[in-house]
């Protein structure tokens, strides 16, 4: 497994199929002035599954797929289908916004999918509305359903917390918990891109210490469980007689860069070395120039993106990447 000069273990690819959404999230995506990447230059279902095969040939095992937002990609199930046939992919996961899930919940289960992440901040809907601009609460809850049914589990549900917005909503979302077998977590805004979402970022930001004092207050103390993953991002809580679990995502309030396990490849074919930083490794050029050998040497270059990835970033001096935005990046 390669081990970057810190010696953490890197073995997760998180990889961005798009960059574009049927949604606006206020903190990720402006409603105008968005300059998406011409299609020529996003990655093939061959292409991505060139990447794939090099990530496994040096070690990778954890794959997922974002965006943007995975599921407008076309040929998304012809993606899950190719990589899930690659030996030596343990896990294949998409985390998505799910308003296309009621159709495509089945088919991707049937393509070889494992489980999904859902973003979804709010269960009153005008607060979905406000936050989350193009889509209903209705829809999301419909896509959920569809995963369940299909068998993509656990779910897992992403609540990215927006002052002003729905901090007063975590606490509903929290109360899933009790009823259901869901992972609910709670994730820090992060301030990427530079633009007008990255100051809202930082001026509407709320830490989790904050959530978790409200979930506390109103729903009793909660007591830290283990995770089974060692890089997993959230630490895990459970309430008193819940039946699922929740999760803070605290990359503001507490860092979690020391136990970093990922690599990141955008949809216009680049590692991105971590999250919050701009240093990318061309990938697209190589398996362009190079069809009858790129597999090794992709795997040469993610093995070089591991040996650079940075050890921490710089969000609390105010600095993070300013090329790309979330939806650029794939959160
Ligand atoms: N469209 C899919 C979705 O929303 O899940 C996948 C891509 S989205 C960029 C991945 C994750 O990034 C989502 O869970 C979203 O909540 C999170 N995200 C977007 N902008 C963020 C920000 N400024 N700070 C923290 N998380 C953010
Ligand atoms: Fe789209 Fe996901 Fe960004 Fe929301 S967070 S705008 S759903 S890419």
């Amino acid at each position: 497994m390669p081990k970057d000069s810190f010696d953490r273990e890197i073995n997760y690819l998180r990889i961005s199929l798009t960059d574009h959404c049927n949604l606006r999230c206020v903190y990720c995506m402006p409603l105008q002035g968005v300059h998406f990447a011409p299609k020529p230059e996003l990655l093939t279902p061959a292409e991505i599954e060139t990447v794939v095969r090099a990530a496994v040939s040096v070690g990778f095992r954890k794959f997922r797929l974002t965006g943007g937002e995975p599921t407008l990609r076309s040929d998304l199930l012809e993606i899950v289908g190719r990589l899930s046939a690659v030996e030596g992919v343990g896990d294949l996961a998409l985390t998505t916004n799910a308003v296309l899930l009621p159709d495509l919940a089945r088919p991707l289960k049937e393509a070889g999918l494992n489980r999904i992440n859902v973003h979804l901040d709010s269960l009153n809907p005008a607060t979905v509305e406000r936050l989350m601009r193009w889509g209903t609460f209705a829809q999301i809850w419909r896509g959920i359903m569809a995963a369940e049914e299909a068998g993509l589990v656990p779910i897992k549900l992403n609540s990215v917390v927006t002052a002003g917005y729905n901090e007063a909503d975590v606490i509903d979302l929290a109360r899933l918990t009790l009823e259901r077998d869901w992972h609910v977590r709670f994730i820090e805004l992060m301030p990427l891109g530079g633009g007008e979402c990255a100051t809202l970022s930082v001026q509407r930001y709320v830490s989790n210490i904050e959530t978790r004092r409200r979930i506390e207050a109103e729903l009793g103390p909660m007591t830290e469980i283990g995770s089974s993953n060692p890089g997993d991002e959230a630490r895990n809580y459970r309430l008193a007689g819940a039946r699922g679990v929740i999760g803070f995502i605290s990359p503001v309030s507490e860092p979690y860069c020391g136990t970093c396990n990922r690599m990141r490849l955008t949809a216009d074919g680049k590692f991105h070395l971590c999250l919050l930083n701009d240093d990318e490794l061309d990938v697209r050029k190589t398996i362009r120039e190079n069809p009858r050998d790129s597999i090794p040497r992709i795997a040469r270059i993610l093995e070089r993106a591991v040996a650079l990835k940075p050890t921490g970033h710089h969000l609390l001096e105010g600095r993070s990447t300013r090329e790309r935005s979330m939806f650029q990046i794939g959160g």
